[in-house]
Formats: C-alpha cells, sequence, structure tokens
C-alpha cells in the first residue's frame, strides 16, 4: 500500500499524473494532467483524488478507511480553499465541491455522483450573495443535492432496495412533477424561487418520513457520506454487471474525485457541454460535440432537454434549429476549441471531453480517451498517420479485431433502402444496420433473445439497469437523449446499432405499444429495421448487405497492417465467387478447396449423381465408370478457382466426405441411382447399409478412401493437373498445392504420393509441358500426425492444421455434439473457451507446436498454415504467429480480421519481448 492516500491537483500544479491511471482512477489521473502537466496548466477546478487502494482497503477492512486518511483529507481541502480562497462551510462564503467515482477503465454511467455537497441551510446565504442573489439557482442546487443525496447516499448505499417507481429519487421527482402540474408548466426552469423553496421543504419532509433520517446539513457529514457512497457503488448492481460484461476485474476499485464545483446553471451565460476531438461516430476529423445554456453536467447525460450543438459540424436534424456554442459565445468557444486542440496533441489520440462554463469563464471537468465505433477506430487511426501524430504501429495497436468487425456488419440493401421511406429518424448513434422484433423491457429483449429470437429494444431513454438488454438486443432505439447519452455511450462502446433521440415515437408500456407520427402505431412482436450510421427507422424487414470491400480506408488502414504483419493471409474457399471475394479483401491465395463441396448446392445435382453412383460401385469396373463420369465436372470446377485466384497458390484437398452423408435416401433418387448402375433395389439397399458406420468421423474419409480406392485418387490428380496444365498454356499463371487430408502415417502419403508422381507424369506428356508448379502435401488433423511429423515432413512439402479434427481428436470431443455438453463446461469454467471456436494453446497448441519442430527438422522449407476454424480467430492467429507458421486461411469474410489480428499479433509479440529483457 502506497503510503500517500490523497493526491491534489489545481492552480497548474498536482500530485498525479497522467501515468498513474491504476491508482488514480482515469478521471484522476487525467484532470492532474490536466492540471499540471507544464504543456497544458488547463483551467480545471481545484480539488482531490482518493486513490483506488483506499476503494480496495475498505472491502478488505469491513468499510472502514486507512488510518490517516481524514487527515490527507482535511488537508488537501485547506489547499483548494486557498486557491478558490474560499472555505468548505463558510457561511458567508462557502465551497462546494462535486464527489465522483473514477475508476482504471471508464465505466459510463455505472457508478454514483453526488453534486453540490456542502450546501445547506447555514451556507445557502453565502451563495446567494455569491451568485449576485440569485436564489432560484441556489435552491435548485440544493434540491438537487438533495435528490442526489438520499438517493445514492441514504438509499443505495445503505443498501435499501426499494419497490419499483418507490426509490426516494422516484418520489421526490413526483412531488417535483406535481408543482410543474400545479403550476402549468413543463420544464424545471420554468420552476421559480418560491417552486423550488417549496420542494426544498417538501424533499425533507419525504426524506425523513421514506428513509427514517434526516438529511445531513453538515458539510463534512455530506462529504464523508458522498465519498463512502461512491466507494460502495463499485459492489452496486450495475457496476458489477457492467464489469462482468467487460471483463474489468472486481478488485480494481475506483478513486474517488473531490473537486470544487463549478456551475454552468448560473444563467445564460452560464453552460455545460461534451464533446469530442474527433466524431466518434464516423471519425472525421472535426470538433463535434453539444452542450446546454443554464445546465448542470447531469441534465446533458440525462437527454431531458435537447443539447445545442457546439458549432456547425455538430448540426444535425434534431438541433438544427438550436445555436451554437460558437455563436452564442465565441471567445468561449475559441478557447475551448484550442484546448481541444492541444489536448490531442498531448495525448496523441482522440479525446472525450466535459466542460462547464460560469458566468463566461471556461473549465475543464474532464478528459479521457474517447471511446469510438469501429468505423471511427479505423479512420481516426488512419487519419493520425498520415497527419503525422502516430506512427504505424501505433494506428494498428489502436484498432481491435472487434472493431474491424463492425465494418464488416451489414447496412441495409441500398436500393432496398431507397424504395422505402423511413418511418423517423433520429440521432445515428450506433453503426450498421439491423433488423429485429421490437421489444419494450430489458426483461423482454433477455428472455426472446434467449429463444433464439432478434430483438430491437425500444425505450423512452435507456438506463444503466438496463444493460443486460441492451446487450442481448440487436440494436437500440431511443425515443429522447442525445449523442451522449446512456445509449449512446453504451451502443457506440460495443459497436452495436443504435438510434436514440427519436422524438416521433409515443411509447406505451402499458399496452406495449409504440405510435410513430404520421405511421401508425405498431406493437411488441412487430419487425423494424434500423439504419445506425444515418439514424433512420424503417417499418418492417428490410434485406441487409455487406459494405467492407468498397471502404477506402478500410482499404488503407488494413494496408498499414500488411506492412506490419508476417503472416500470410489465405482464405477457406471452393468456389470462384467466394475466391474472388476473398481476393478482394485481400487474401493472398486459397488455404483449404474443399473438393466434397461442389457436391452441395446449386448445380451440383448431376456431379453429385455421379459421386452417388462412384460411392455405390462395387467392383473396380463399375467404379472406374463412374469416376470417368465426374472427371469433367472435378477439372472443370478446380479450373475456374484456380483461374480466379491466378497467380496465387491454392490448396486444393482430395474428397474427405464420410461417405454416408452422399447415399441418397428419397425413394426417387435411390430408385434412379439403383437403374443407372443396373442394380436391384435390394442391392442398392445391402450396398448402402454397408456404407454405414458407427462413427463415420473416423471412418472410411480422407486419405483411407484413397488408399482403397486409389482410381478416386487417380482421377482427382488428373483433374487438378489438367486444369493447371490448360490454364498454364493459356498464359495464366497458377499454383496447385495438392492437399491430402486425414493422414496419420507417412506411409499413406506415399501411397497417394506415388500415384500423383504417375498422373503427373502423363499430364506433361499429354500437354508437352516440361513442368507445372505444384506441392504436394498434408493436413495435420489427427494427433499421431502430429507426433510422426518429422517421417510425414520427408514426403510432404507443407503441412496444413487441420485444427477441427485436431480439436475433435485431442479432447476425444465430437465436433457434432458438443451442444450436449460444452456449455455445462463453460458455465462452471471447466474450460475457459469453446475449444473449436479458440485453440486451446495448452494441448491442441503444444501438438500443432510438436508437429511444426519435428516437421521442420527434416524439412527446412516445410511450409506451415492453418486452415481449421481458428484460422479467422484473433487469439488464435497471435498464437498461429507465436508458433513460426507461414499462413493462416479463413473465410472470406474473415480475411479482413486476420490481417489485423496478424499485425497485432508482431506488435503483441515486441512488447512481450520488451517485458521479458526488463
Ligand atoms: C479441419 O479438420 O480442421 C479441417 C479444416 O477439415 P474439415 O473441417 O473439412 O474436416
Ligand atoms: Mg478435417
Amino acid at each position: 500500500m502506497s503510503k500517500k492516500n490523497v493526491y491534489f491537483f489545481g492552480g497548474g500544479k498536482a500530485d498525479g499524473n497522467e501515468s498513474m491511471k491504476n491508482l488514480l482512477g482515469g478521471k484522476g489521473a487525467n484532470l492532474a494532467e490536466m492540471a499540471g502537466h507544464p504543456s497544458l496548466r488547463l483551467p480545471v477546478p481545484p480539488g482531490f483524488t482518493i486513490t483506488t487502494e483506499v476503494c480496495t482497503y475498505y472491502y478488505q477492512n469491513k468499510k472502514k478507511y486507512p488510518a490517516g486518511l481524514k487527515e490527507e483529507v482535511a488537508k488537501a481541502l485547506k489547499k483548494v480553499e486557498a486557491i478558490m480562497g474560499k472555505s468548505f462551510g463558510d457561511p458567508s462564503d462557502p465551497l462546494l465541491v462535486s464527489v465522483r467515482s473514477g475508476a482504471r477503465k471508464s465505466m459510463p454511467g455505472m457508478m454514483e455522483t453526488v453534486l453540490n455537497v456542502g450546501l445547506t441551510e447555514k451556507t445557502i446565504p453565502g451563495l446567494i450573495k455569491q451568485s449576485g442573489g440569485n436564489q432560484r439557482f441556489v435552491y435548485d442546487a440544493y434540491r438537487r443535492l438533495m435528490m442526489m443525496y438520499s438517493d445514492v447516499v441514504m438509499e443505495k448505499a445503505a443498501g435499501i432496495e426499494p419497490k419499483d417507481e418507490m426509490g426516494i429519487r422516484r418520489q421526490l421527482e413526483r412531488i417535483m412533477d406535481a408543482r410543474k402540474k400545479e403550476r402549468g408548466v413543463k420544464n424545471d426552469v420554468d420552476l421559480n424561487v418560491e417552486d423550488l423553496k417549496y420542494l426544498c421543504a417538501e424533499f425533507k419532509k419525504k426524506i425523513r418520513e421514506v428513509l427514517g433520517q434526516e438529511f445531513p446539513d453538515d458539510p463534512m457529514a455530506q462529504l464523508w457520506g458522498g465519498i463512502g457512497a461512491v466507494f460502495s457503488s463499485w459492489n452496486g448492481k450495475r457496476a458489477v454487471a457492467y464489469r462482468n460484461i467487460e471483463h474489468i476485474p472486481h478488485e480494481w476499485g475506483t478513486a474517488v474525485n473531490v473537486q470544487t464545483m463549478v456551475f454552468g446553471n448560473m444563467g445564460n451565460d452560464s453552460a455545460t457541454g461534451v464533446a469530442f476531438t474527433r466524431n466518434p461516430g464516423n471519425g472525421d476529423a472535426a470538433f463535434y460535440g453539444e452542450y446546454l445554456v443554464n445546465a448542470q453536467g447531469e441534465d446533458v447525460v440525462a437527454g431531458i432537454r435537447t443539447p445545442a450543438p457546439i458549432n456547425q459540424y455538430s448540426q444535425s436534424e434534431h438541433n438544427k434549429d438550436l445555436e451554437t456554442l460558437e455563436r452564442k459565445m465565441p471567445k468561449v468557444y475559441k478557447e475551448l476549441f484550442d484546448i481541444q486542440k492541444r489536448l490531442e496533441k498531448h495525448y496523441h489520440d482522440m479525446q472525450d471531453i466535459e466542460f462547464t462554463i460560469e458566468k463566461g469563464r471556461l473549465f475543464m471537468l474532464q478528459c479521457r480517451i474517447g471511446k469510438r465505433n469501429g468505423p471511427a477506430a479505423v479512420k481516426i487511426a488512419t487519419d493520425m498517420v498520415k497527419e503525422k501524430l502516430i506512427d504505424k504501429t501505433t494506428a494498428v495497436s489502436r484498432v481491435t479485431p472487434e472493431q474491424l468487425d463492425e465494418l464488416l456488419h451489414p447496412i441495409i440493401n441500398p436500393a432496398e433502402e431507397k424504395a422505402n421511406k423511413p418511418m423517423a429518424k433520429g440521432l445515428p448513434a450506433g453503426p450498421g444496420a439491423a433488423c429485429g422484433m421490437i421489444v419494450f423491457t430489458s426483461a423482454d429483449a433477455i428472455r426472446l433473445s434467449k429463444e433464439g429470437k432478434k430483438v430491437i429494444l425500444v425505450r423512452e431513454e435507456t438506463n444503466p439497469e438496463d444493460i443486460d438488454g441492451m446487450r442481448a438486443a440487436e440494436a437500440i432505439l431511443t425515443a429522447r437523449g442525445g449523442m451522449t447519452s446512456h445509449a449512446a455511450l453504451v451502443a457506440r462502446g460495443w459497436g452495436k446499432c443504435c438510434v436514440v433521440g427519436c422524438s416521433a415515437l409515443e411509447i406505451d408500456l402499458s399496452k406495449k405499444e409504440v405510435e410513430i407520427e404520421g405511421a401508425g402505431a405498431l406493437h411488441e412482436g412487430e419487425w423494424i429495421t434500423l439504419n445506425g450510421t444515418k439514424g433512420l427507422v424503417y417499418k418492417g424487414q428490410l434485406k441487409m448487405m455487406d459494405a467492407s470491400s468498397e471502404n477506402e480506408i478500410l482499404n488503407e488502414f488494413l494496408k498499414i497492417c500488411d506492412g506490419i504483419r508476417t503472416l500470410n493471409i489465405r482464405t477457406n474457399a471452393d468456389t470462384p465467387e467466394d475466391a474472388r471475394k476473398a481476393r478482394q479483401f485481400g487474401a493472398e491465395g486459397i488455404g483449404l478447396f474443399r473438393t466434397e463441396h461442389m457436391f452441395y448446392g446449386k448445380g451440383s445435382e448431376e456431379p453429385l449423381f455421379k459421386l452417388r453412383k462412384m460411392i455405390m460401385s462395387s467392383s473396380l469396373e463399375e467404379r472406374q465408370k463412374a469416376v470417368g463420369e465426374l472427371f469433367g465436372h472435378v477439372k472443370s470446377d478446380i479450373k475456374a478457382t484456380l483461374e480466379a485466384m491466378e497467380g496465387l497458390p491454392v490448396t486444393i484437398r482430395l474428397l474427405d466426405p464420410p461417405l454416408h452423408e452422399f447415399v441418397p435416401h428419397q425413394q426417387q433418387a435411390r430408385e434412379t441411382l439403383a437403374g443407372s448402375l443396373n442394380i436391384s433395389m435390394e442391392e442398392l439397399e445391402k450396398r448402402s447399409d454397408s456404407l454405414a458406420e458407427s462413427n463415420p468421423m473416423m471412418g472410411h474419409r480422407g486419405v483411407r478412401l484413397g488408399v482403397t480406392y486409389p482410381e478416386v485418387s487417380e482421377m482427382q490428380f488428373r483433374a487438378i493437373l489438367e486444369a493447371a496444365a490448360e490454364l498454364l498454356k493459356a498464359g495464366k499463371k497458377v499454383f496447385p498445392e495438392i492437399m491430402i487430408p486425414v493422414v496419420c502415417t507417412v506411409k499413406e502419403l506415399t501411397d497417394q504420393l506415388d500415384i500423383a508422381k504417375k498422373v503427373y507424369a502423363e499430364v506433361l506428356n499429354k500437354f508437352g509441358l516440361k513442368k507445372i508448379d505444384h506441392m504436394f502435401g498434408t493436413m495435420i488433423e489427427i494427433p499421431r500426425a502430429a507426433l510422426v511429423a518429422d517421417k510425414i515432413a520427408e514426403v510432404a512439402s507443407f503441412f496444413s492444421f487441420g485444427t477441427n479434427d485436431l480439436t475433435q481428436m485431442t479432447f476425444g470431443f465430437s465436433r457434432d455434439d458438443i451442444g450436449a455438453f460444452l456449455p455445462e463446461y463453460l458455465k462452471k469454467g471447466i474450460l475457459a473457451d469453446d475449444p473449436f471456436q479458440t485453440i486451446d494453446q495448452e494441448g491442441v497448441g503444444e501438438l500443432i507446436a510438436t508437429g511444426i519442430n519435428r516437421g521442420r527438422k527434416t524439412n527446412k522449407k516445410l511450409k506451415v498454415g492453418i486452415c481449421g476454424e481458428h484460422g479467422g480467430d484473433p487469439r488464435s492467429i497471435g498464437f498461429c504467429y507465436r508458433a513460426g507458421m507461414n499462413y493462416v486461411s479463413c473465410s472470406p469474410f474473415r480475411v479482413p480480421i486476420a490481417r489485423l489480428a496478424a499485425a497485432r499479433a508482431v506488435l503483441a509479440n515486441k512488447t512481450a519481448k520488451k517485458g521479458k529483457k526488463k
């Protein structure tokens, strides 16, 4: 435990700095940096931070504070008083403070805040004097303090759990609503001094009645009450749920920031706002934000009033009629603009800032690295490299694979979007598009999504209690709130499609119905589609499409990744269309072409029929005939894909289907097949029965098929090599890599290689060629193969790890049957991850490493890759890089993510090595 528990900041000095986030929390560390760093020294209201270690101590010691804390707080408070020239609790000129949380990682809205602390019956007259006789402001501040304090300190921190709608805050709000109604006014600002005085008196009574305690009239009692409540809120329900979702360790604790209050609600020359140094929704390099005149910070986040744009760039459909800060207070705007520029230069990253203007004077209340969605992350990183604000490695480290994934999210098919008129428009708070059925509560969102339904959570506005429901929903739509409202912040953090502030909605929760101005009523379960990038709401289920390959910025960013990565990225593709798509995404070849896929799907009836004939043949003669008929299909299919991948390697795997999958079940198909083979139905039954296996995954598949039916392999070798020869002759450069699956001993491979060699010589001869560039290699997907890799590598020129089967056979978990037990394994923590999604580095990984090391011992040039599903999983890609593979292969849509993950793997490894050297 450090000796120092309290860190002061203010007056151009600070005890802490930005690097002390673990101890001071993000907010405290940045306040210290802004206030004290010689190149910043920004106008930050003075204050102090109580460390996160105090929070840990508090929880470890039955909610007691460490010795000496009271004295340290008193000392720091004295310093604040000296700078401000006022004293805490002084009846003639009182200092008021805010008490706020501040964890290492931002947890927006999940913990508690108390403002206006230090306001008591005795200090009220002093504050009135200070404010130039503004009684209305003072009584408004007092009623806000009572609302927050009674809720946060006297109820929540005391562990009281009121029934729905019976929380003290709701009860006080009802008193206020009643008064507004009585007075015939709509907004809080329309209440006058008398109303507020009345409310303060009523609030006191209500607090006493509901909570059985007086609202404390002593500044010190308020301060310590606030500090304790913030510490308690670390373990509040919302905070715990948020940490679970975000994987934030529960033992970190929060810091407490006590800071001089400055007031954005002292009149029309006062304001408060939130801004970003760049647009967090799309990454535009433009100062972007919103503000409210005559308001406190909570009013902006609460979304009760529509905030105004700070400048023209920040204008939207929604706020375009409101005056910008730039016009209303040009001098202050200029100061703020300069500060944000300095902040971005200082931190080399986009900042999220909070400011308050008190009687024309600007104060900075917070700055932190701004959360951004995927499209913005990519654009900001790419732009900052161009602006020489960051280097390329930093750019790559700033974008996570999950954020990149957001760019690859569907958008509404443009033609479809054009043909449909939006029902309503709100603010574009979260990217991409989504469609789903309307639900109105978080509980319904969770329940229906568990049933596999796609839902969109439609709310007046969201609050932190909605977190789990928001998570479960495809998208979120709210009637109120701005770009910095709770829903917008949370959705942006997750990269979820979200539209906020859609004022055309009128929600009737009791009827589970939403009335949309001009479009009528919609009910729970009805479909809507959102365009989160534009803020549009459509009726029904619109078609979606992917837009990633046309994205210039994405391509630029991925080129930066390509400059760093060393792993090649290939794709698993079996059709020319997939191959082309993958090339657009940047694939550098095909790592797995599954031959059997030409027998599935559209246009496959004829080849499938011939394959069935081949499978059902019982004599060599019969089979040779069927194989001969199949040859043309296989060759032309392979040729088309080789051509689409011209110039790049294509790994073609020989047939690897469990045979029974291809036996027809329909009577009609069985009869046709029997007819074509010229056999009776009984004979067909007999042959198909003989193909049935108890464990087909470990049955007559892969190389075993080629060993028992060499003519089947022969036909495939010929198809591959002739396809290549024809393309060569046509002047195209192609590089087929012939891959043998399910190998467990080198002799299987030599058996097949002999056939391949014979066919190769025949094809050269037939086409009059001297050579056809190609390779002969194998999959390593059986544990034994990994163990005898040294022997196998003497015959194979490449290995491709088939980690789907390798995982299946290493764990002894059937690939197709894990649904019955894996969820329980994950829930109980027996396994940390699904090993079919992320490589089990401890077990399967060990086999991979052994396979690579042993293989390269006997074959220095051995090319190694992976083609199991793990090839598109960022964590597994990191492992493949460390294991020394040459490439990973994944589905076309994962290629961009793999390019980024491979670059990040290089960076992570450098950091890890540096760490070790220290
Ligand atoms: C594998 O086993 O990892 C593999 C790629 O092959 P398949 O999934 O086709 O069995
Ligand atoms: Mg396999």
